[in-house]
């Protein structure tokens, strides 16, 4: 049976591995760089103005954040990455707390969210490869697709699938938060990543 995205709650923040979740219940774990357009991504995709938080500060990139999905599976969202702010110590803390959730999670799934405008960061690249590392299937989300021309879609897609060297089969999804676009395809994605 499909889950409900439109019937979410917050569940939890962790900030070190004892507080991660690992009762079972499917994850799909959501990365992308700050200000990527993550939170709002989740909002969207969940129905909600504001559950995940939107323009997330310096100090608040070392917590992975719960969500229950339809009371049966969690929208797991990871800290941000590539804030130029950030001290060297939080990233640290950062890599750390990754890393502990990347050893220990069965991810159903890994969303890694890019901005459709540019080429991935050597970062985005790096997530990319933690989550083939992982074993999880994975769906690229191209965001901020209503700031393109129609014209720019296929060579923004192209550059995204040539630096991610992704397959052809390969997900990549063009998105927009803002608008909407994408989010019923993304909501099926993640259903039959449940079913896999
Ligand atoms: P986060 O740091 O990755 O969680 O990013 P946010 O969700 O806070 O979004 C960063 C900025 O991008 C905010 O000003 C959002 O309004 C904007 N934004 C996010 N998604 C979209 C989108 O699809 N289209 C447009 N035009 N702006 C977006």
């Amino acid at each position: 049976m499909s889950l409900n995205f439109g019937k979410a709650e917050f569940a939890r923040s962790a900030a070190a591995k004892e507080q991660f979740f690992w009762d079972g219940k499917p994850q799909f774990a959501f990365a992308g760089r700050s200000n990527v357009g993550k939170s709002s991504v989740i909002n969207r995709l969940l129905n909600r103005k504001n559950l995940a938080y939107v323009g997330s500060s310096p100090g608040k990139t070392t917590q992975v954040n719960y969500f229950s999905v339809d009371n049966r599976a969690y929208l797991v969202d990871l800290p941000g990455y590539g804030y130029a702010k950030v001290s060297r110590a939080e990233k640290e803390r950062w890599g750390r707390l990754m890393e502990s959730y990347f050893q220990e999670a069965h991810i159903t799934a890994g969303v890694l969210i890019v901005d459709i405008r540019h080429k991935p960061t050597i970062d985005d690249l790096t997530m990319h490869r933690w989550f083939l590392e992982s074993g999880c299937p994975e769906i690229i989300v191209a965001n901020k697709l209503d700031k393109l021309k129609k014209s720019q879609i296929e060579p923004a897609l192209a550059l995204i699938r040539e630096t991610l060297a992704l397959d052809e089969e390969d997900i990549l999804v063009p998105f927009s938060a803002e608008k909407g676009t994408g989010k019923e395809e993304l909501i099926r994605l993640l259903n039959a990543a449940c079913e896999d």
